[in-house]
């Protein structure tokens, strides 16, 4: 667990080879906890930080999922269950998906099957198991609604549409941060051993740019994401930057292909977009897919 304030962690765990960080803001009103982790996280990870800070279920007063995919969405069941009076939230246009696991397995992970790029039945039941039993949400929100954990703390909910389209952030304006989820990406997924694991896996590429020009533009000191580094000062203007510069490399090689076969372009521009390996170029189906305005 890493302490980032007085209040606030990061709870530190891994998702396959890569890390994964779930803030948890605790107030004297109240504790917030900003994603659930794979299903596995909550008795592997979630709980037992929970226990060593000595936070009772009830002391949870709001859980938050940033977007919906397995590693942010997948404790939610368990988390639940752990703490019944906690309200479960999400950005209201990922409530469809987030409340139905097979829905969000559809619609999201599957959404590539007419294009002939989707996982093979192993990968698919892993995808299922990660993302935990259905649990319903209890509260979306748009983005500019305001939270408060102690009489002067303030969190403003921000819309960081992009990776997905209800994608949330949270602005911690007392400790001047942002807690970003997977809202931007960078160039690559690192793993915990420092190499490319994974290719940026955004969906919508114009509402991305925004999100990056948003961010680019936040009054903060701090950006707190769900796998990459902390980034601090400077730091935050670059990995925007960076964010950016791989979104229109996208584009270029995208419009520049000569053709529109999703499957194709994935196997042909993964090597020159990333140097994660050749089993991932395939992920690249929801970036370009978004190039190609297929959804
Ligand atoms: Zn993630």
């Amino acid at each position: 667990m890493i302490q980032l304030f007085d209040s606030v962690y990061l709870l530190d765990g891994t998702v396959g080879k890569r890390p994964i960080y779930l803030p948890l803001l605790v107030g004297e009103w109240g504790c917030l906890l900003l994603d659930t982790g794979c299903s596995y996280h909550v008795s592997d990870l979630i709980v037992p930080a929970l226990d060593r800070l000595k936070i009772q279920p009830e002391q949870l007063r709001y859980i938050v999922n940033t977007h919906p995919d397995s590693d942010h969405v997948g404790g939610n069941a368990g988390m639940k269950r752990w703490s019944p009076t906690a309200i479960l939230c999400c950005g209201d246009a990922d409530r469809f998906q987030i409340g139905h696991p097979d829905t969000l397995f559809s619609t999201r992970y599957d959404a590539y099957r007419p294009y002939g790029v989707f996982y093979p039945e192993d990968v698919k039941s892993g995808i299922l198991k990660d993302l935990g039993e259905a649990q319903p949400v209890e509260l979306t929100f748009r983005g500019g609604e305001h939270l408060r954990l102690n009489p002067n703390w303030d969190l403003e909910i921000l819309s960081l549409p992009g990776h997905s389209k209800g994608h949330l952030g949270i602005l911690d304006h007392k400790h001047r941060t942002l807690f970003g989820g997977d809202a931007i990406q960078g160039a690559v997924y690192r793993g915990i051993d420092g190499r490319p694991a994974l290719c940026p896996t955004y969906l919508y590429p114009e509402t991305y740019l925004l999100t990056i020009q948003f961010i680019e533009h936040l009054d903060i000191d701090l950006f707190v994401s769900c796998h990459w580094p902390l980034k601090r000062g400077s730091e935050i203007a670059e990995f925007c930057r960076e964010t950016r510069e791989f979104v229109e490399r996208t584009e270029i090689l995208v419009r520049s292909a000569g053709t529109d076969d999703l499957r194709e372009l994935c196997d042909r521009l993964g090597p020159q977009l990333g140097e994660w390996p050749a089993h991932v170029h395939r992920e690249l189906a929801y970036a370009l897919a978004g190039h190609l305005k297929l959804q």
